[in-house]
């Protein structure tokens, strides 16, 4: 469910988005043949700031995707100084198979980063790939037409696609494989590849029109640069280890703070413990479990990571009773649930019963709240020192309890 969600989130929408206007734009005719000069233009300087960018958050999975569009644009663009003559045939049956190829292959390399021998490795297995696709480009013959025409399924798809059953089943599995791949990573320019492909193969099998085609290629550009703005908004602003925003997106949440706040400085009980005894990733966990609960508070409350195991809620414009409601029930409830050791060998997919059973213990889990409110002519900063200092007091009395100064 949660991976259902997340496919349907502002980044998949945004790339959708952009390719459905791009369609729209083509089939009602919106850009006047003359403006395409723009469009063509406009696609180079995109490409290359994507890829400038991908350089520079050493992204070499987008840097070497990129090259894909650069280099068949490019083609394009100079059909006679690249090739004596390039032929229409040859690009629309060569570019889909060698991106689809591509994609496939890039994609399936690991990313470590582009300044690295795996790095060196995928660049050098991109540049082949496009040295083959020139050469088939250049090369191009009757023979190998009619060995990619051959006519594989026995549906037709002529009236569906332009290109062959050949084109359209090696476009399937690399949008396929690519997609699945990039389901199980958060970050969003490792789920670009796909729209960057998708993007791609509406012109090469269904337009086949070298102004379409850049078009496209301006979208995949786009879709790059959206995925390496989002990552790097992440990077900055959320933590890592948590998903709840970090300590910088507090203080920017600072600056546009009305005058009426309320600031709670949430801190997990003998925190400690849960490293000595059980290790550093279990302390993990348990931080990660704190901040899922944090975020749920009611009342409009935000959870950031504060530093450590340490969390600041913020309350905006709300009363200080509602507030401190909202906070003692978060506290009771992760004082109820508690964290619970599970054995490193049960099995995730276990029975209900048997999951229970291999548990091997409930560890006692609790916070302490300290809460400050807004004063005239007093900073955030100095409400969370006094929020600080109520925490402080609140572990004096004894620890799993709320203390608002
Ligand atoms: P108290 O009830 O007084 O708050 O005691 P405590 O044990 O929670 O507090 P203390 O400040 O002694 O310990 C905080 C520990 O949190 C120390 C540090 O190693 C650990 N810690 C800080 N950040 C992380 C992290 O990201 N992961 C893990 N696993 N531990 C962390
Ligand atoms: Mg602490
Ligand atoms: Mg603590």
């Amino acid at each position: 469910m949660q991976r259902l969600q997340d496919a349907l989130s502002t980044f998949h929408a945004l790339c959708l988005g952009m390719i459905v206007s791009a369609l729209l734009i083509i089939k009602l005719s919106l850009i006047p043949t003359y403006a395409y000069y723009f469009i063509w233009q406009s696609t180079f300087v995109f490409l290359l700031i994507a890829i400038v960018l991908s350089i520079y958050f050493n992204k070499s999975k987008l840097f070497v995707l990129l090259l894909f569009p650069l280099f068949f644009s490019l083609c394009l663009a100079f059909p006679n100084t690249l090739f004596t003559k390039l032929s229409v045939s040859a690009f629309w049956h060569i570019t889909p198979v060698i991106t689809a190829l591509g994609y496939l292959l890039i994609y399936a390399l690991q990313e470590r980063g582009l300044f690295s021998s795996f790095g060196a490795l995928r660049t050098s297995i991109g540049l082949i790939i496009l040295g083959i696709g020139y050469i088939g480009l250049k090369y191009f013959s009757p023979a190998l037409q009619q060995a990619l025409d051959t006519p594989i399924l026995h549906v037709s798809l002529q009236g569906l696609a332009k290109a062959s059953d050949f084109i359209v089943i090696i476009t399937i599995v690399s949008l396929l494989f690519v997609f699945l791949i990039s389901m199980l990573f958060e970050i969003q320019s490792q789920k670009a590849p796909f729209w960057m492909l998708f993007s791609q193969m509406i012109p090469l099998l269904f337009l086949q029109e070298s102004n379409h085609f850049i078009l496209f290629c301006l979208v995949a550009s786009w879709i790059a640069i959206a995925a390496l703005v989002h990552d790097a908004y992440r990077m900055a602003y959320i933590d890592t280890l948590t998903g709840v925003p970090s300590r910088r997106a507090l203080e920017e949440r600072f600056l546009r703070l009305g005058s009426n706040y309320i600031i709670a400085m949430v801190d997990i009980d003998f925190f400690k413990k849960f490293n000595d005894k059980f290790g550093h990733d279990i302390g993990d966990d348990v931080l990660k479990l704190v901040a899922k609960e944090l975020s749920h508070v009611k009342n409009g409350g935000k959870a950031y990571r504060y530093g450590g195991e340490e969390f600041t809620i913020l309350f905006s414009g709300k009363k200080k009773e509602d507030c401190i409601m909202a906070l003692e029930e978060i506290r009771e409830h992760i004082f109820r649930r508690g964290f619970v050791i599970r054995d490193k060998n049960r099995p995730e997919k276990a029975p209900k019963e048997i999951r229970e059973s291999t548990a091997v213990k409930k560890e006692r889990l609790s916070v302490s709240i300290g809460v400050a409110m807004s004063g005239k002519g007093k900073t955030p900063q100095e409400i969370i020192k006094l929020a600080d200092d109520a925490l402080y007091k609140a572990k004096e009395s004894g620890r799993n309890c709320l203390i608002c100064l």
